[in-house]
């Protein structure tokens, strides 16, 4: 069985049993040595346990694996210069394709109207984080310390070190080419061990998925059933007819084999909700099984995990017209521009990690002066709609390295074709 299909039936037995397991516990009668055994030993024990194993085990991997990568990828550019061309294209890519989420989101909430007739009612409350400026944001990409900037995880930090280190080692002569070699070793290394710890992902997806339904099941939907369905469908529109449209334009590359390919990354950012944690795996799928070179993947896929976000930016369009709505208050057009772009810059600069969204979106409330409280309303459906967002945002990611890739003649359609190639032996 391939590894997609085993990872499929882990995370669904996972919501079942979990959310079995959920509605047990909240079963006062329930026997004591049961609801240990249910509670402690299972649910808060040992799938807490090995789930939480597993997220570290992706999550150690992405400084060392971003720094070397990169650090590869730069100093095996031909011409250095074309870096500028490339960051640009990047980066304009992954603006484009995050305003035309947040433009769809804004569309379909105003059309779906998820936020009228919704009780304010909730015992949530929600207090908005201290708010970094925008000038603060821009120094914060270049570091002071490099050590301390991985050891942060401050991703965008890592990313100029590791740029800067690169194109040294270009320039550096033989002495470059030693060092140049040694990363490309350790750049296979590291590889290696990201394939090794997919072939676990099933056991990894059953416990994390186990221990959050069994912990909170589905929760109460109610007045949130519009709001989710519309986050839900922009979202799937976006992955589904948006990136397939842009690809095929772009690359005329297949967005059905595109997809595919990407089956496994989207069910691991589902599983971890985190675009970060996520990463080894996008970058493996994005260099091994849909051909872009490493040059291109190493610096698009980890500005991507950083910087674009555009499920992140679809929920905080919903969100932003829903609590407008539930509050009755009006949104002028430059309202919904302003929207745009602080939901924009919101995503530069924040990791992907779960739930960042909720906090970004604070942000983008106070820009058109919403009341931030609102945030309480939709707190208790976003954990499953962060996961589907995640599963989007890597999408994007991955879409827009391709495309990047396909532009600078470092996409091998051989390997994108070949429905076998990275394909992890369970
Ligand atoms: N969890 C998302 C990610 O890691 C960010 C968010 O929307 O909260 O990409």
């Amino acid at each position: 069985m391939n590894l997609t299909k085993r990872i499929l039936i882990a995370m669904a037995l996972a919501v079942v049993l979990g959310s079995i397991t959920q509605v047990l516990l909240s079963d006062d009668t329930l026997n004591s040595t049961l609801r240990y055994l249910l509670d402690d030993v299972l649910a808060n024990g040992l799938f807490f346990v090995i789930g939480k194993i597993f997220v570290a085990s992706l999550k150690v991997l992405v400084v060392p694996l971003v720094f070397v990568s990169l650090v590869c990828g730069v100093c095996h550019l031909k011409d250095q210069s074309s870096l500028g061309l490339l960051s640009l294209k990047t980066i304009g890519l992954y603006i484009i394709t995050t305003g035309l989420a947040i433009s769809l989101a804004l569309f379909l909430a105003t059309l779906f109207e998820p936020g009228s007739g919704v009780s304010l009612q909730t015992e949530a409350s929600y207090k908005a984080p201290a708010e970094t400026s925008l000038k603060q944001v821009f120094i914060n990409i270049f570091p002071t310390n490099p050590i301390a900037a991985m050891a942060e995880g401050k991703m965008l930090q890592v990313i100029v070190f590791a740029v800067l280190i690169g194109l040294a080692i270009g320039r550096a002569g033989t002495a470059g080419d030693r060092i140049g070699a040694t990363f490309n070793d350790w750049n296979e290394v590291l590889m290696k061990l990201v394939t090794l710890l997919m072939s676990l992902a099933p056991y990894g997806v059953f416990a994390l998925l186990f221990s959050l339904f069994a912990k909170q099941g589905l929760g109460t939907i109610g007045d949130l059933a519009i709001y989710m369905l519309t986050v839900v469908s922009a979202l799937a529109v976006h992955a589904f007819v948006v990136y397939p449209l842009i690809l095929k334009t772009l690359t005329g590359l297949s967005p059905l084999t595109f997809l595919k390919k990407m089956r496994n990354t989207q069910l691991f950012a589902f599983s971890t909700a985190s675009s970060n944690a996520t990463l080894p795996i996008t970058l493996r799928t994005v260099e091994q099984r849909l051909g872009a070179d490493n040059r291109v993947a190493s610096f698009a896929v980890p500005l991507g995990a950083t910087i674009n976000m555009d499920g992140t930016a679809i929920m905080q369009g919903v969100a932003t017209v829903f609590i407008a709505q539930a509050f009755a208050l009006d949104l002028a057009l430059t309202d919904y521009l302003l929207v745009i772009v602080t939901a924009m810059l919101a995503s530069i600069g924040t990791a992907g990690v779960p739930g960042v969204g909720l906090v970004t979106l604070a942000l983008v409330l106070q820009q058109v002066g919403l009341p931030v409280e609102g945030i309480a309303l939709i707190i208790g459906v976003d954990r499953i709609l962060d996961m589907i967002r995640t599963a989007v945002n890597v999408t994007g990611d991955a879409m827009v390295s391709v495309t990047v890739a396909h532009s600078e003649g470092a996409l091998d359609k051989a390997v994108f074709d070949d429905a076998a190639a990275g394909d992890v032996k369970a």
